[in-house]
């Protein structure tokens, strides 16, 4: 098969999440002057709101709307200060995110034994996009599915036709791995792809990973 998608967010590196909500809500804090339990409370009201809100949408992680809405609770200016907040978080997480070990290897001879690589990722395009960046992959990668375009996160099989879509193949024709059981393993392989479940405890080396579970299916 000649064609790989593989899922972004904890299998191409590992996400720094609970570090960089500690910055925020640190930051959030010391900001307002207030104790680090309330910082703490507010945003996590703010997120479940989001969540109820927006269940199975792409906008269900937007931290943009966790944190405007953590500032309507604490009855801060939310148009003045949702914004830096928000970079606050993001600019700490992308400069902590670096590739998994053996990821580039993996990409690179991808590419040089002509398979085509797409990312099939849960989460808004914007940030998807800047992630991608930070982490050099834009030589690496011929397509990218969000649910954000998709209309609905993974599991959906909205996701995984819309990866064979772009790639213009039959969905059975797609080699897919991902970090999650539910969403990467289960939803790929019931849509009907070759599904890989990546485990990071098994392989901390990505290259190794792709020699015993991918490369047999190239
Ligand atoms: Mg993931």
């Amino acid at each position: 098969m000649k064609t790989v998608f593989l899922d972004l967010d904890d299998t191409l590196y590992k996400a720094p999440i609970e570090e960089c909500n500690k910055i925020l809500i640190t930051y959030a804090a010391k900001k307002y002057g207030i104790s680090l339990e309330l910082a703490k409370t507010a945003f996590e009201i703010g997120k479940k709101q989001t969540k109820e809100l927006l269940p199975d949408v792409a906008a269900t992680h937007n931290r943009l709307l966790y944190i405007q809405h953590m500032l309507e609770i604490l009855q801060k200016n939310v148009v003045a200060d949702t914004l830096e907040l928000y970079n606050v978080f993001w600019d700490n997480f992308l400069e902590k995110s670096v590739l998994r070990k053996g990821v580039k290897g993996t990409l690179e001879e991808l590419k040089s034994k002509g398979v085509s690589v797409g990312i099939c990722t849960d989460l808004t395009a914007h940030i998807q996009h800047r992630k991608l960046q930070k982490l050099g992959l834009a030589p690496y990668v011929d397509w990218i599915v969000t649910s954000e375009e998709a209309g609905q996160e993974k599991p959906s099989i909205k996701m995984f036709v819309l990866c064979a879509k772009k790639a213009k193949c039959e969905l059975s024709d797609i080699i897919y791995a991902g970090d999650s059981y539910k969403k990467d393993f289960l939803g790929a392989s019931n849509a009907g792809m070759k599904a890989i479940w990546y485990e990071e405890d098994k392989y901390p080396d990505f290259y190794k990973f792709y020699q015993e579970e991918i490369k047999p299916w190239i």
